[in-house]
Parts: C-alpha cells; structure tokens; sequence
C-alpha cells in the first residue's frame, strides 16, 4: 500500500515510476509454512517454487498458490504493480549469475560486512550462497565451500538446520541459471542492481539497527558498488495485538478482511497513520468497522464541503483521494450520498425493512448508479461485521409486542411518548419519513415536553426495543411503519399512564 501511493504521488509529479513486486520463492519451504503430514518430511527445506500447491487448485506451486491470495487482494485494493516478478525465474534464467559470481568473487568482504555491520561471524570459508541439492532437492540444508571460479563445492547435511533434514550428498557444482540462490540480504542487494531499484520499503523486523536492511545497504555499496535506494521504513498492521502473517495462519485475515471491507475503506485503514506507525486493528467485539466507514465519510464530508465533527490531519484531501481507487474521480467520490455504517447494520435487523428504499428516502432522491454500488457494498460489510464481529450492543430487534421495560418509565417520558405521537399524527403522511427528520421532532417534542433528550430517547428504546440504548432514535423510527410507530407510542405513553 505504501509503495502503491509513493508510485501515484510520483506520477502525480510528471515521473516515470514502475512499480515492482518479487515474491522470494526459491525461499526454502520452512517450519512458519502451513503444510501437515508427510507434506512436512517431502518439501521442508526445498524452494517454495518447487513445492507442489497444497490446495491442489491449479496453481504451478506452493508459492504461485500463496502469493496468488495477496496478488488477489492487492488487485481488489487497486494495488496494480506494473510487473510481479519471481526469483526462481528470475534465477533460473540467468538474471542474477552476475551478483552470484561477484558475490563468490568478494566473499571475504561479505563475510566482513556481517561481522562489521551485525557482529555475526562467519566461519573463513563460507560463501554467499545456497544451492538446490540435485539429489534432494532441498536448498535449505546444504552448504557450499571452495570457490574455484566455477564451481563450489557443497554438502546437503542432515544437522544443517533443525527444520529440515538433508540427504547426505557431497559434490561440487556451477552455482548459475538456479542451481543456487544467493542468501537473503545478499539477494536484496543485487537484485537492486539488477532491476535499477531506487525506492525500497522495509518492514520494521528488518530495519533494526545491524539488521537485515543494514547489512544489504553495505553490500550493495561495497560489494556491488552501487548506492542502496531511498529506504521507506514501514510498521505492521496489528490485528487484535498480533502482526498479521501468513506465516503464523493468521495471514487468512488479510484476504478476509479484503473480502468484507470495499476498498476505500482498506485502504484508508494502511493510509491514515504514517507508514512507521503500527496500525492497531481490533475488528472482533468492537467498532472498529463502523469507525472506519465513519471516518471515511467525515473525510468525504470535508472534502465536498459537507458539515462534519472533529478535527483534520493538515492533508485530508491527499488521504482521501489516495484511498480511492486509482481511476477514481475525488470530487465525485466525496459528493456521493453514503448511508451511515451504523444506521445500514441497524436496517439490516430490522425485520422486513426495504434497506434501498429507507436509504433513497434519507438521502431525498434517487440513489445514482455508483450510491447504488456504494450501498451494495457497506451491505456486504454491515452484514459480515454483524454476523462476526459486532458486540452485543449492536445487535438489537424491535419488540412485536410493548416490551415490559415501559412500565419503568416515569411521567415525564410517558408524556413525551403520547406528544410525539400526536406529532408524528398531526404532520401526517405528507411529511417525509426520514431520520433526520424524526431526529428532530425527537428533539422539538422532548424540548416541548421539558424533557432532557437522553431521557426522551430511553423511552423510545425502551418502547421499541425493551432497552435503555439503540441506535440513533431517527433511524429507528424511519425504518419502521408510520402506523406502527405512531401505534406503539401511543401505548407505551397510556399503558405507562395507567399505571400508579
Ligand atoms: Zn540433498
């Protein structure tokens, strides 16, 4: 999300910009991978491109099948890299034989880099890079020694590495075309020279003073001789306090979460912070999914001129027009008639409410084609964010009958009731029917009746939804029968009345 809105300011600037995304998979398959059985034994320890794919759904490989869920998900956000690129093509046709040679060429200044920038020693001979055992397969558990200028020599052991088990064969091999791989910071490094990067993000695990992004700076200066590009460092989205990963069988909820929330509200949920600032995320008993929508559409309001609360960061408009998609026309977008997240979860429990016609009626026209798409989506999130996520207190029924809670009413709220029913009788049906304007005879009705609004709104929830909370009165009322409404007021202020 970050690189995608660097791309779009760049480009927004009159530069050229090509956004790439690689996806390590000739990566060996390790334990954080989610395979059971004898899946484990088979492929621990081989390249994640050589694995077969697990959900045997089509995909070439273990790696083509996983990074196709993020691919999906970024192309739903509108993430649009202009190329995804694999290393194990990439390797495999000879794109980075060049860095493997100068790396193997200049393996005392590497093995000095990781001492000097990480303090990590290096035995005298290792060499910078892993190469896939012809035997095994395997690329995690084998280790290469004695450059010769063409080949090294290497032995898949046993012991290597605790999460994956080596075949015992030793030889010696040309370490090209994808016979081995270079280790991960020295990987980064070249493949900066390789594609002319000059933007690079990197996650906080990363950027950790004499981490990884350390260590691939130095060498691309001094191994590669080149300068490392402008570095983005970035924190993680959390989600109920844990990194969301792939990796630990969490990651399932970024595709989910892309699979309820549309897009604009995603993407505004990476794009308010800073990218160095963690987003907590906490979607599960909360409103955590309301706030998002409502923030969105107060961004919305202020950016069409609209009345809205609260303050705003200095740069609204930017963060507004760079969570919609890229196509997207901001000024249209912000114009457009959004129903309140909390007022379409409300609609959506009431028992045969026409949620289009309740949303038409409150905006005061006909909704255009895009309120409509508009509306089909906060549907999808309202419903999902209800069926998963809601806390109690969202979920609410209106009452078929006068609930008991009426007879704790006291005069006061009985006789706001019987006036609001009058009200709403004596404006009649010519009136429109919509929250705002219920909202506000609520509110001319309690002030007439000297009654302070929040005890004028516990008599309505406590009239229809037999509780002392609900969503705002407006809503309510404009989402049921007139005839109901008025009915159901009348008694609960005469069922009150004749009681001591
Ligand atoms: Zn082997």
């Amino acid at each position: 999300m970050t690189l995608d809105v660097i791309a779009r300011a760049l480009r927004d600037r009159g530069l050229e910009t090509t956004l790439l995304y690689g996806i390590d998979d000739l990566d060996p398959m390790d334990t954080q991978s989610l395979l059971t059985g004898d899946a484990v034994e088979r492929s621990l320890g081989v390249p994640l491109a050589h694995v077969p794919d697990p959900a045997a759904d089509g995909h070439a490989s273990y790696a083509r099948h996983s990074a196709g869920l993020f691919i999906d998900t970024f192309d739903r956000l509108g993430i649009h890299p202009d190329r995804y690129y694999w290393m194990s093509e990439v390797y495999a046709e000879g794109g980075m034989d060049r860095y493997v040679r100068i790396a193997l060429d200049r393996a005392q200044v590497i093995r000095d880099i990781y001492r000097e920038v990480s303090q990590v020693e290096r035995p005298p001979g290792w060499l910078p890079v892993h190469v896939v055992c012809p035997t095994c397969g395997r690329i995690g558990t084998t280790l290469a020694s004695d450059w010769n200028g063409e080949t090294v020599a290497f032995s898949c052991l046993p012991d290597l590495v605790e999460w994956a088990r080596g075949c015992g064969t030793k030889g010696r091999l040309a370490p090209f075309g994808g016979a081995g791989k270079l280790p991960f910071n020295v990987d980064w490094a070249a493949r900066w020279s390789l594609l002319g990067v000059t933007i690079e993000p990197c996650g906080k695990d990363l950027a950790t003073a004499g981490g990884s992004r350390d260590r691939a700076d130095a060498i691309a200066r001094r191994v590669f001789e080149r300068e490392p590009p402008v570095r983005v460092d970035y924190e993680f989205l959390n989600i109920r306090g844990q990194k969301m990963s792939t990796s630990r069988g969490r990651g399932a909820a970024a595709h989910e979460m892309a699979e309820i929330l549309p897009p604009d509200q995603l993407r505004l949920l990476f794009l308010r912070p800073r990218p160095n600032q963690a987003i907590e995320f906490d979607p599960h008993g909360s409103d955590a999914i309301p706030r998002l929508f409502d923030e969105f559409d107060r961004l919305a309001a202020a950016v069409a001129g609209r009345p809205f609360r609260g303050e705003l960061s200095p740069d609204y408009e930017r963060v507004f027009a760079m969570s919609l998609p890229v196509d997207a026309d901001a000024a249209v977008e912000a114009a457009a008639y959004r129903p309140p997240f909390a007022h379409l979860a409300f609609l959506l429990q009431v028992p045969g409410a026409d949620v289009a016609a309740r949303v038409e009626a409150e905006k005061g026209m006909t909704l255009t084609d895009r309120e409509r798409a508009i509306l089909d989506e906060r549907v999808v999130a309202a419903r999902a964010w209800l069926d998963q996520y809601a806390p109690e207190r969202a979920r609410v029924a209106v009452h078929d009958e006068l609930p008991s809670t009426v007879a704790e009413l006291d005069a006061q709220q009985r006789a706001f009731l019987s006036a609001l029913a009058e009200r709403l009788t004596s404006d009649g049906a010519g009136k429109s029917w919509t929250g705002d304007d219920l909202q506000g005879a609520v509110f001319d009705v309690a002030r007439e009746q000297n009654v302070p609004p929040a005890g004028a709104f516990a008599a309505l929830y406590s009239a229809f939804l037999g509780r002392a909370n609900g969503p705002r009165a407006g809503w309510l009322l404009a989402s049921l029968a007139p005839d109901f409404v008025r009915e159901r007021l009348r008694a609960a202020g005469d069922a009150a009345r004749v009681r001591p």
